[in-house]
């Protein structure tokens, strides 16, 4: 099974991905969380793409839907993963359902976790007051502006294209964590029956 968690920054997709991962056997494949590892390496990659990252846009098309062609291909995706953070363009998504049709796989399901733009600002605020060292290069109120600016701009159209194929599911991903997981648990649980 391949999942998308779906939504703005700070929606809590890895959150949510992490907790789902184990129990439903799938791999949580985070695009962002790739990308930072490149930075943090120092690799060519991660050169090119740390001052667009640490400005909030988004890095070119081709270079996540070659780190994601990439990943597929590595004997843990075999079961299916939980797709956190990509695609977040409607090329990526079109490219997606070309890499996972050539596996003889698909997109069961795109479940949105529902948030509220201000909230997700005032979230990002208490975090880093509870724990100023920690924050990420684009982890500060001013970055995450831009970064919904740029979620609401490329990535909320991929609403209407899951839409049109029938997968988007919603959640009320202002609920506590554990009402969200439960959420998302539900869906599958319609949609395994449902198939
Ligand atoms: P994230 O941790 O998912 O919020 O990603 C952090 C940053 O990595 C984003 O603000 C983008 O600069 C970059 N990034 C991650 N995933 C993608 C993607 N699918 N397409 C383009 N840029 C991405």
């Amino acid at each position: 099974m391949n999942l998308i968690l779906f939504g703005p920054p700070g929606a809590g997709k890895g959150t949510q991905a992490k907790i789902l991962q184990d129990e439903l056997g799938l791999v949580q494949l985070s695009t962002g969380d790739m990308l930072r590892a490149a930075v943090a390496a120092g690799t060519e990659l991660g050169k090119r793409c740390k001052a667009i990252m640490d400005r909030g846009d988004l890095v070119p098309d081709e270079v996540v839907v070659g780190i994601i062609a990439e990943r597929l291909d590595k004997p843990d995706c075999k079961k299916g993963a939980i797709f956190d953070g990509f695609p977040r363009t409607v090329a990526q998504a079109k490219a997606l359902d070309a890499m996972l049709s050539g596996r003889k796989s698909r997109i069961e399901a795109v479940i949105e976790l529902k948030v509220d733009d201000d909230a997700m600002v005032g979230r990002m605020e208490s975090r880093i007051a509870a724990n100023p060292g920690a924050a990420r290069a684009d982890d500060n109120p001013e970055t995450l502006r831009k970064r919904l600016v740029v979620y609401h701009l490329n990535t909320a159209p991929l609403l209407d294209f899951y839409r049109g194929q029938g997968k988007l599911f919603s959640v009320d991903g202002m609920a506590p964590i554990a009402e969200v997981s439960d959420a998302v648990r539900g869906v599958l649980g319609r949609i395994k029956t449902s198939a």
